[in-house]
């Protein structure tokens, strides 16, 4: 009997067993992957669904064509979710999805009105910083018929467990910490709700963005060392951080003082995320995303390819370390900043390897 788990690629099914028809509608691999990952978003308190989708976008789009709300309150985040959005609101001329700026908890109730919604992406791409998912929870429901969605790609279990605030849908971009290998898009959206659970699966099969069965199998494989992978760039992230934010506070005899602009990671403690991150994310892992900016845009270009084990490419929660200068995607992004994902690498080469390329090109 096998041990790794059976990959099955085909797209149809005899009718005879009754069980599966196409695979669109239901395969044995993404059947499995969705046990699994509903098992890793489960906590005691709270059981999850988890339904698959051909990427994370494929998944926003699907969480959002289910509730479609009147009006979505988002912070900036990833740009991404901003062109799902206006997808949406193109499609229902206008009568669905407009944007509106996320107001802090204490304002929800003077801003937002039934049948709205808050997308909180926590942490946000790219600055790291936290929305407090309990806070919103209670504030949505203080205005009745506000449903809370959480965009948690950079913090996938077990940093954060958003349904058990209270977060009507989590959804990931299961591309990044969940696949965590760079080799396989997908996106999912996890429910406790079993009944919205499978209307996101009929709706997923109306649209057809159903995952491959190779990337989801990808996930499952993955799966079975998310713990160790997610804590593992938890701690490499926060030492990175630490150690530059001491640059940044320009620590008598750092290599780097005066070099490095600000560090932005929950795991600091002068960080404006940091005490939210303390109650709501897992005990003292943050994330192995951090952003940092330079003190000159020149340094900031220069600096992804002045790297050594850092690879200059978009993306992140793989295995492998990389950084980008995010304005190349984003031109509402700080053109200092850099956004630094960091993967299984050995600690001090990686700060090595930082402390050589930023001496290099601010030199
Ligand atoms: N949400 C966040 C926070 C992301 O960073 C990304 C991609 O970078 C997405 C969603 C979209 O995921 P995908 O590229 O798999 O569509």
């Amino acid at each position: 009997m096998d041990v790794a788990p059976p990959l099955s690629l085909s797209t149809t099914f005899t009718t005879s067993d009754g069980g599966h028809v196409y695979s669109r509608i239901s395969s044995p691999t993404r059947d499995r992957a969705e046990m699994l990952l509903s098992a890793v978003e489960s906590t005691s308190d709270t059981t999850a669904h988890a339904v698959l989708y051909a990427s994370g976008l494929a998944a926003t789009f699907g969480a959002l064509a289910r509730l479609l709300p009147k009006r979505v309150a988002i912070s900036g985040g990833y740009h991404g979710t901003h062109l799902v959005l206006s997808q949406l609101s193109r499609i229902s001329a206008g009568a669905h999805c407009t944007p509106m700026p996320l107001p802090p908890p204490s304002s929800v109730a003077s801003t937002l009105r039934p049948g709205d919604l808050l997308w909180l992406e926590t942490p946000r791409n790219p600055d790291c910083e936290l929305a407090d998912i309990a806070a919103y929870v209670e504030a949505a429901r203080s205005v009745g018929n506000v449903k809370v969605v959480v965009d948690g790609t950079f913090a996938p279990p077990p940093l954060q467990y958003p349904l058990s605030l209270g977060a009507d849908m989590v959804m990931h971009a299961t591309t990044k910490g969940l696949c965590g290998h760079s080799d396989a898009v997908g996106g999912a959206v996890c429910v406790s709700d079993e009944g919205l659970a499978q209307e996101l699966r009929s709706d997923r099969t109306a649209l057809g963005s159903t995952p491959g069965s190779l990337e989801v199998w990808l996930l499952q494989r993955s799966l079975r060392t998310l713990h160790l992978r997610v804590k593992q760039q938890s701690e490499s992230a926060a030492a990175l951080a630490e150690w530059l934010h001491r640059a940044v506070v320009n620590e008598a005899g750092h290599p780097l003082a005066g070099r490095i602009a600000s560090v932005r990671h929950p795991s600091l403690p002068s960080d404006p995320s940091h005490a939210v991150a303390k109650k709501q994310m897992a005990d003292g892992l943050y994330g192995g995303c951090f952003a940092m900016e330079l003190t000159t845009e020149g340094a900031a270009r220069a600096l992804p390819q002045a790297l050594t084990y850092f690879r200059d490419a978009t993306s992140l929660g793989g295995v492998e370390s990389l950084i980008e200068w995010r304005r190349k995607y984003d031109d509402a992004i700080s053109p200092t900043l850099l956004r630094v994902s960091v993967g299984l690498e050995d600690v001090e080469e990686l700060k090595r390897d930082l402390q050589e390329a930023v001496l290099s090109v601010s030199s």
